[in-house]
């Protein structure tokens, strides 16, 4: 059945299945036990790290393996906010992940400045400059975004903020696995999770920048992780995260252009077939894999629901905002009009996605245009 949901999660990738599997089989050992054994899972544990560093630049010892996103988000926001001067404003871009957003408000209560976007939800360089003379003592801002696949332009946006010497934060959890991560290593504080590219669910990693995070810790308890995360580390997860990374950045992302193809060509049918369709942020460089379409009539959850039926899996938006009332923020933030946000759908491919699968989707979206106009010729009117 083809699955158009990849930005809420992957399914596992053979190799991370199998690096799972070899490292519960022969490493199951506790990586902080003095044995020979230990040794040997400790060593495992640091290869993997190495192969972050590999992948996306920067010293090993500054990779750190969280649950995911969630978790590294709360940590380094905490940090900011004990270490940060007290007076001082941190500038976030408003269509962050809510865990980004809202482990932001919680450090930082009333000292938030969010950044001015541009019409397709692009955080400029000059919005960032303009909120270094606002007085920003940090800028966090995602390197792609999870429900509009729109790319931010964060090596530009971590450069400036290394000329000012303010930290950056970038959530790296849509873009790594889908393109090249290399340079995100160097960007700052960065963090994803494993299950956006083929790695398991509740693994990710933090890396900390090089300089002034000695005081930094996620949890304590204990000596893992340099002592800045206390708890015995899950192995196997974290081996089946780097095997799926490394993959990912070895075999795949640069197969990106043909992906790319077929989501325009999809996007173009579906457009010339609806009227009234549009897709957010059309214009915008995004990921090869998302598309976030409005149709010109019904809600989104009738949409899914239909799909389902025809064995194609999409989504209202991201994950985490499903069931919650009204549009989703980044949404608002795009400034579209509540009621056509009630109207969009995410669709999400994955490097397994086909060509045909794409050709497969687009008739059984038109197919269910089609059916929605026969069943009530006139939109029904959708109250906000
Ligand atoms: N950041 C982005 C951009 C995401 O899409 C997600 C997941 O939906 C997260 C963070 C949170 O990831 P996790 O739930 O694995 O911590």
């Amino acid at each position: 059945m083809p699955y158009f949901d990849h930005n809420a999660t992957t399914p596992l990738a053979p190799v991370a299945r199998a690096a799972w599997l070899k490292a519960a089989d022969d490493l199951w050992h506790n990586p902080s036990s003095p044995t020979r054994a230990g040794a040997r899972a400790r060593l495992h544990l640091e290869t993997c790290r190495e192969k972050l560093a590999l992948v996306l630049g920067g010293k090993k010892e500054d990779y750190l393996f969280t649950s995911g996103a969630t978790e590294a988000a709360r940590a380094l926001f905490s940090h900011l906010a004990a270490t940060l001067p007290p007076d001082r404003p941190v500038a976030i871009n408003p269509t962050e992940h809510p865990c980004v957003l809202e482990a932001a408000g919680a450090a930082f209560p009333g000292r938030l400045l969010l950044l001015p976007l541009s019409p397709e939800g692009i955080v400029t360089p000059d919005a960032v400059a303009s909120a270094f003379a606002a007085g920003a003592a940090a800028v966090a801002v995602m390197a792609a975004n999870n429900e509009t696949g729109v790319l931010q332009p964060w090596p530009e946006i971590a450069a400036l903020c290394h000329q000012a010497r303010l930290p950056f934060l970038c959530d790296a959890s849509q873009w790594l696995g889908k393109l090249p991560g290399g340079g995100l290593g160097n960007a700052g504080w960065v963090f994803a999770s494993a299950h956006k590219f083929g790695g398991p669910k509740g693994v990710g990693f933090l890396k900390i920048p090089p300089e002034g995070t000695d005081r930094f810790t996620i949890q304590p308890g204990g000596t893992q992780e340099n002592g800045r995360r206390g708890g015995t580390e899950d192995l196997p997860s974290i081996a089946a995260c780097c095997a799926a990374l490394v993959e990912a950045e070895q075999k795949y992302v640069f197969l990106e252009s043909d992906r790319l193809r077929w989501r325009e060509a999809f996007e173009r049918d579906l457009l010339t077939a609806c009227p009234g369709a549009s897709v957010i942020a059309a214009s915008a460089d995004r990921l090869w894999n998302t598309v976030s379409f409005c149709p010109s009539r019904e809600e989104n959850t009738r949409w899914v629901a239909r799909l389902d039926q025809l064995g194609f899996q999409v989504s209202t938006g991201s994950a985490c905002a499903t069931g919650q009332p009204g549009p989703s923020h980044v949404l608002a933030a795009l400034r579209l009009d509540p009621l056509a946000a009630r109207r969009v759908i995410r669709i999400s491919s994955g490097w397994e996605t086909s060509e045909a699968d794409w050709h497969a989707l687009r008739d059984a979206f038109l197919a269910t245009h089609a059916r929605f106009a026969t069943e009530s010729p006139v939109s029904p009117v959708i109250t906000p």
